[in-house]
């Protein structure tokens, strides 16, 4: 037997029997008449000691360990004289009878530690060394149990799991696919799926009308901090459901993922709803963060007409009120104005009103408002004494977005956006479509399998670009957790959907027949929803990255740097696939 405790189990009252531990040597402190060993696994560590009555073999083999050496370690559990409050196995210690080294260990390349001293790269190359940090274990263990909630709960509302294939056939609508190539027919592709979509709804055609699976998804999108080439979703499908039946089952997931995994209750009261339409005119955005208020407040009408260029060009002009920050310096504000200003941000600039004690607004456009001009503006938003009005001008949809993104980053300064506190809602009615300049179509602003709401379903004949999707996405603290939709069950509207999407019928029935001729033997209405399972941790975490709860990441710029991948491979290779790489 190697062991008969873990690193992380034996407390006071253990103290006076014999046991054994293996794990990994975390430091060695020789104090002459005394050494003293850290033993770690992933349970905790615990404080093993050799003095100088302690065997000859086992002060040999003492002297000979270094960090990270495997061992193992029996002896006879006692209290400490000097106890270790930090850790839960600090009233004890291990007066060893017995030391085995395991294995040895090359000097690590970083401090294998709560804190480390590697940098990213470094820790990405030595992944399985980082993995063995208290931090990244305790992340990969909040995956293990919000997996396991998850499956918990599917499970007793009859959800069954069923697997779908990962080679599948690659689609034009939606990200970039990863493509795989063919041996047995050369010249054809499988394609990685993005989500299993197609195959659920062809479940429920089957009749599995509750299927669920946490499943990779793969996407040849460019990467960010919350993106990943391949990622983890939950996702999910019922049949014969309406809207209300999917919000009301997954809110009740999200309830019992608090409780299971973070210990939180969210109570019985129903997340909040809030329309697409309006999430953007309030928060700029689709998936704001409600941790906060300091809403955006439209002002277009009340600014034209009074000379100043920059507001009569804008089609949209809106501001947020900062509370007691009137006293901002000119440098903070430089700073705000810097930040809107970024490239990835794209605003042009920043007008600010600050309303001092004696209630009398004070502006950067003084010259061509007066203080009645800026007396309409405060009261619009709500600005008072002591109050910072912060307003953007532009096109639309890029100001708004600044206006958010302004939004966020004052609530993190203002300490609004506590990662303990999680605030939970649902956005709905999205636009069915979304028109692009570029190539002068429409593309499905979900997929070309939502739903048009029922009332809209006319609509849809007529003028398609006014028509709401029966689509809802999940948001907790400004994250899009998963989204979904009721999807469309009948083939001539499906046929509809890709002849506004610009398919003719016989593209459509050369990508997606299947799916077409599968409506017509009798597809029950039915609906679901996707959940990015890396970042429902992330927020059960509260951190920012997803890669921190996933095993093997990929950097950022998806490449795996301990196994060196993506990579070339060997000519033989290609010859049997049958392809040649050309040259850049
Ligand atoms: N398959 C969709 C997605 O990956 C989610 C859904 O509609 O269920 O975004």
């Amino acid at each position: 037997m190697y062991r008969t405790h873990t690193c992380g189990e034996l407390r006071a009252a253990d103290t006076g029997k014999t046991v054994t531990l293996a794990g990994w040597v975390q430091k060695v402190r020789n104090l002459g008449a005394m050494t003293f060993i850290d033993l770690r696994d992933r349970y905790g560590i615990t404080q093993l000691v050799v003095e100088e009555d302690s065997a000859a073999d086992v002060r040999t083999a003492a002297e000979q360990l270094g960090r990270e050496f495997v061992v193992q370690a029996s002896g006879a559990v006692r209290e400490r004289s000097s106890k270790n409050a930090k850790i839960p196995t600090g009233d004890i210690e291990i007066k060893i009878m017995e030391l085995r080294i395991l294995n040895h260990a090359g000097t690590p390349p970083f401090t294998i530690e709560e804190q480390s001293d590697g940098g990213d790269e470094l820790r990405m190359r030595y992944r399985y060394l980082d993995l063995r940090r208290p931090p990244l274990q305790r992340n990969i263990a909040l995956r293990h149990r919000l997996a396991q909630s998850v499956r918990e709960f599917l499970d007793g509302e009859g959800f069954l799991e069923i697997e779908t294939p990962f080679l599948i056939k690659s689609t034009p609508e939606g990200a970039r696919d990863f493509v795989v190539p063919s041996r047995m027919n050369p010249g054809e592709f499988y394609a990685l799926p993005q989500s299993p979509q197609q195959q659920k709804q062809l479940l429920m055609v089957a009749g599995y009308d509750r299927y669920f699976q946490i499943v990779r998804c793969f996407r040849d999108e460019d990467l960010r901090a919350d993106r990943q080439p391949e990622f983890t979703q939950i996702d999910c499908e019922m049949a014969f459901v309406e809207r209300e039946d999917v919000l009301r089952t997954f809110e009740s997931m999200a309830k019992h993922i608090f409780r299971s995994v973070r210990g939180i209750d969210m109570g019985e009261v129903a997340f909040p709803r809030i329309t697409w339409h309006e999430a953007m005119a309030r928060y700029g955005c689709d998936k704001p963060d409600v941790r906060f208020g300091m809403e955006i407040d439209e002002l277009t009408d009340l600014v034209r007409g009074a000379d100043f260029p920059v507001f009569d060009a804008a089609d949209y002009v809106g501001a947020i009120v900062a509370e007691g920050c009137a006293g901002y310096t000119r440098k903070q504000i430089d700073e705000l104005t810097e930040f809107v200003r970024r490239p990835q941000i794209g605003a042009s600039g920043l007008v600010w009103v600050r309303v001092g004690e004696d209630g009398a607004p004070k502006s950067s456009v003084d010259k061509f408002y007066s203080p009645e001009h800026l007396a309409a503006w405060c009261e619009r938003c709500g600005a008072t004494t002591g109050d910072l009005m912060l307003i953007i001008a532009g096109e639309r949809r890029r100001s708004l977005n600044a206006l958010c993104e302004l939004r966020l980053e004052m609530g993190e300064r203002l300490g609004l956006r506590d990662r303990n506190v999680f605030a939970p809602l649902w956005v709905v009615d999205f636009p069915l479509l979304e028109w692009d300049e570029q190539s002068g179509r429409f593309f499905a602003m979900h997929h070309p399998f939502t739903s048009p709401r029922a009332e809209d379903v006319e609509l849809f004949f007529t003028d398609p670009a006014r028509v709401c999707a029966n689509a809802y996405d999940f948001v907790i603290n400004g994250v899009e957790l998963g989204g979904g939709s009721i999807r469309i069950h009948d083939s001539a509207l499906q046929a509809r959907m890709f002849e506004v999407l610009g398919f003719t019928p016989q593209e459509a029935q050369a990508q997606f027949g299947f799916m077409l001729d599968a409506f017509r033997y009798g597809a029950p209405p039915h609906g679901g929803i996707a959940y990015g399972l890396d970042r429902w941790c992330a927020v059960l975490g509260g951190v920012d990255s997803i890669r921190d709860f996933i095993a093997f990441p990929k950097n950022n710029s998806g490449r795996d740097t301990m196994l060196d991948a993506p990579s070339a491979v060997a000519q033989g290779q290609l010859d049997e696939l049958g392809l040649s790489v050309i040259e850049n």
